[in-house]
């Protein structure tokens, strides 16, 4: 008897479930994210509820049976028996409660960007053409520390729908009350970073190049520290920073580029992930590749 097909909806919940799974492969692969990190996304049928994995590292998330279902409204589980999850949910639930245009969100520690949420006085920002949607000004870094009360334990993670809500805020300006957000990355101060996209396919581009973009910036400043070659000739061009980022017209052109071309990259990272042993996914169409 031939195969029956699924109901639309469930094509479409499946879908993005794989994505999902292939993603915390992928973010994995990358370096984006190691036994620590976490990407969620939106429910596809339920823009009131977010899905993530459960307490595992990303590298080890296989099928459905590891993804936890979450309210929007307070990060609880839909599923009060639900395993144990992240604590650091409440980024995820938090941003999409702030945004309703945000459907994926990305949180990291990737050591590349740990130089610019730990040194003072130095931005991260877009050095080259991959990496313009980091905007023109340098990418925001948010400090928990001030939030916290007297008494409370100050490890750094974003463990509550209050510090959640902060963390949002930050993704547009002081007070604004913009529905969209200003910004697709923030950095957190002696922490790491957050990523935030319309898709799946435009944050886990976004994570990936901000971690590229962070040592490629960091590689400059310490090839322009270490070589005096060029030193007479950088002053002279006013080059004193020792590293040039994008002008502002070329972030400007880039992010238009980036956002075309999100596509091509996802489709070699899913090929990536699905033909490596480590990574396993049920809902693949290639799991049964030899
Ligand atoms: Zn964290």
């Amino acid at each position: 008897m031939a195969p029956t097909t699924p109901p639309p909806d469930e094509q479409i919940l499946n879908s993005a479930l794989r994505d999902l799974i292939s993603a915390n492969h992928i973010l994995h692969h990358h370096g984006v994210v190691d036994a620590y990190g976490h990407i969620s996304i939106r429910h596809p049928l339920n823009p009131a509820v977010y899905l993530m994995c459960g307490y595992m590292a990303p590298a080890e998330v296989s099928s459905p049976a590891d993804l936890i279902h979450y309210h929007v409204h307070d990060s609880s589980p839909v599923d009060p028996a639900a395993k144990k999850g992240y604590s650091e949910r409440f980024i995820h639930g938090e941003i999409f409660k702030r945004f309703e245009s945000v459907n994926c969100v990305i949180h990291s520690h990737a050591e590349e960007v740990l130089p610019y949420v730990v040194s003072m006085g130095v931005k991260l920002k877009a050095v080259y053409h991959m990496s313009g949607f980091l905007g023109e000004k340098g990418v925001k870094v948010w400090d928990i520390d001030p939030l916290y009360k007297d008494g409370e334990q100050r490890d750094m993670l974003v463990n509550n729908g209050r510090l959640g809500a902060a963390l949002a805020e930050k993704f547009v300006s002081e007070g604004s009350d913009a529905k969209e957000p200003e910004e697709t990355v923030v950095l957190m101060r002696r922490h790491g970073f957050t990523v935030v996209g319309r898709d799946i396919v435009t944050a886990v581009y976004r994570g990936i190049y901000t971690r590229i973009n962070a040592e490629a910036q960091t590689k400059a400043l310490s090839v322009a520290r270490n070589s005096h070659i060029d030193d007479a000739e950088a002053e002279k061009e006013g080059m004193g920073v020792g590293f040039q980022a994008l002008t502002e017209e070329q972030v400007t052109g880039c992010k238009v580029m980036n956002e075309a071309f999100h596509d091509k990259p996802w489709r070699l990272w899913v090929r990536e992930v699905e033909r490596l042993p480590l990574y396993e996914n049920t809902l693949s169409e290639r799991k049964n590749f030899a």
